[in-house]
């Protein structure tokens, strides 16, 4: 895993990796910012930051506290 989103380059956050992870599947190799994952499903960045907030409160192991 390079840290880095594959598609614009910036270095990625633990939480992006995990939303990588979470949204397009666990076993992805490919690893995306919040900002192109938004753009990729076609939501909102606010939405993907919602939703970590969310699993993260519910105790998901992709996005430790
Ligand atoms: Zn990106």
């Amino acid at each position: 895993m390079d840290g880095k989103c594959r598609k614009c380059g910036k270095d990625l956050t633990p939480d992006e990796i995990g939303a990588s992870r979470k949204f397009i599947n666990r076993g992805t190799t490919e690893f995306f910012c919040l900002d192109c994952l938004a753009e990729r499903f076609k939501v909102s960045r606010q939405l993907l930051e919602d939703k970590i907030e969310y699993l993260r409160q519910h105790g998901c192991t992709l996005f430790p506290k």
